[in-house]
């Protein structure tokens, strides 16, 4: 069975063109790039040219470039870093909707000592500026905000953020890892501090992310170990993968256009035949400021965990909530933050698409949901009581 795979914000698929440039270095070119010899000293000379391509893909200088594990990672990283440097702030700043990367260390942070503001979203999945503004305060060390929401899609204002909270001297990190390679991201325009990446996002291999540091933040290593990474991470380096994210970058700025042409066309006809055909279906997020991938799909009165599987028998593959709350049949924190009514935010799906799904395939998606649907709310105790609660009496 041909696999339909649109679930690209959980994880992507490694581009051919990645693959390839990876490969030597688990053979011919195995050097440690620490190492004095010439054998290390040249992959040494490939990860110099892997932080080019990282930095050049979002307007940032080399050095400016942290390579990590993951995005979880530069995210802890960012987080602890400036709170390690700001030791007598106790007040950190995040949003309801944060991936659980970020959410789940200022949740343990808020227990150990932090005070922690979580800044709402209205039904848009939208920021407020004034709450941010009001809940600022002498004694904040960091606000966290991602550029865009891994579930939604929803782009978050980060430009006009970052000017506010540069005005106020505060630390800034962004979670950048859903928005990179898929909208423009370029930190000479944008004064953040800090901004996590991570490569199997945007079409490289898993074990790889980055963290964009700009010149002047101050910085406390989060893994202390050895000198790589100027001393800023200890551990020696996962040089293919690192090889990879190089050209996925690169691949990256190529691709953007299409990204925003060709992948936006192909979701908006997805979710435009969807709200065509399938009754009580509704769009979650902010249509207009979205990334051009994604598209959350709420079905009243069905769970989305029963469409996923009736899904998958067709090879679809897409996520209810976000890759790391679909094992639990809680709705996701981002819809619950946004007030989506409970009837609906059990039924959501999200549609995260690539610039490999092809137009057939969408057509495929189409043809196959609606009969889903309607197959499940034949079931559905709910949707016939709603159907009845609606009929004249
Ligand atoms: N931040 C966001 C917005 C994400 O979507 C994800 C992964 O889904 C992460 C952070 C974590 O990235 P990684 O899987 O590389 O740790």
């Amino acid at each position: 069975m041909k696999v339909v795979y649109t679930d690209n914000n959980a994880t992507t698929q490694v581009a051919p063109e990645v693959l390839e440039v990876m490969l030597p270095y688990f053979h011919d070119l195995y050097g440690n790039p620490s190492s004095m010899h010439s054998f290390g000293g040249k992959v040494a000379q490939k990860l110099q040219e892997a932080r080019e391509k990282v930095a050049l893909l979002i307007g940032a200088s080399p050095d400016e470039i942290l390579f990590t594990s993951c995005g979880t990672e530069s995210d802890n990283t960012a987080i602890r870093s400036a709170i390690a440097s700001c030791p007598d702030k106790k007040h950190i700043i995040t949003t309801r909707v944060e991936h659980p990367a970020v959410k789940n260390l200022y949740e343990y942070l808020g227990k150990n000592g932090y005070r922690v503001t979580f800044l709402p979203v209205d039904r848009q999945g939208r920021l407020n500026m004034e709450d941010l503004e009001e809940s600022l305060s002498d004694n904040t060390a960091i606000v966290s905000i991602m550029w865009a929401n891994n579930e939604t899609g929803v782009i978050f204002p980060i430009e006009e953020i970052a000017r506010m909270l540069n005005e106020r001297g505060i630390l800034f990190h962004t979670d950048a890892v859903q928005a990179v390679g898929k909208i423009p991201v370029d930190v000479q325009q944008v004064p953040v501090n800090m901004l996590a990446l991570s490569g199997h996002k945007l079409h490289a291999s898993k074990g790889v992310g980055a963290l964009y540091i700009r010149k002047g933040t101050p910085f406390s290593p989060f893994l202390i170990g050895g000198h790589q990474e100027r001393g800023r991470r200890g551990g020696t380096e996962n040089i293919a993968s690192i090889i990879g994210f190089g050209k996925a970058c690169e691949l990256a700025a190529k691709n953007i256009k299409q990204e925003q042409v060709q992948v936006k066309d192909l979701r908006d006809k997805l979710e435009n035949e969807i709200l065509r055909q399938v009754p009580n279906a509704m769009i979650n997020g902010d249509r207009k400021h979205r990334l051009p991938n994604t598209t959350n799909i709420s079905f009243e009165y069905v769970e989305g965990e029963a469409i996923l599987l009736m899904m998958n028998e067709f090879g679809i593959c897409a996520s209810s909530g976000s890759a790391c709350t679909s094992g639990s049949l809680e709705p996701s924190h981002v819809l619950r933050a946004m007030d989506v009514p409970f009837t609906a935010a059990h039924g959501s799906i999200r549609f995260s698409l690539s610039i490999y799904n092809t137009e057939e395939e969408i057509d495929f998606i189409i043809e196959k949901l609606s009969p889903i649907i309607k197959r499940l709310r034949e079931l559905s105790q709910f949707w016939t009581e709603s159907k009845t609660a609606q009929r004249p009496c």
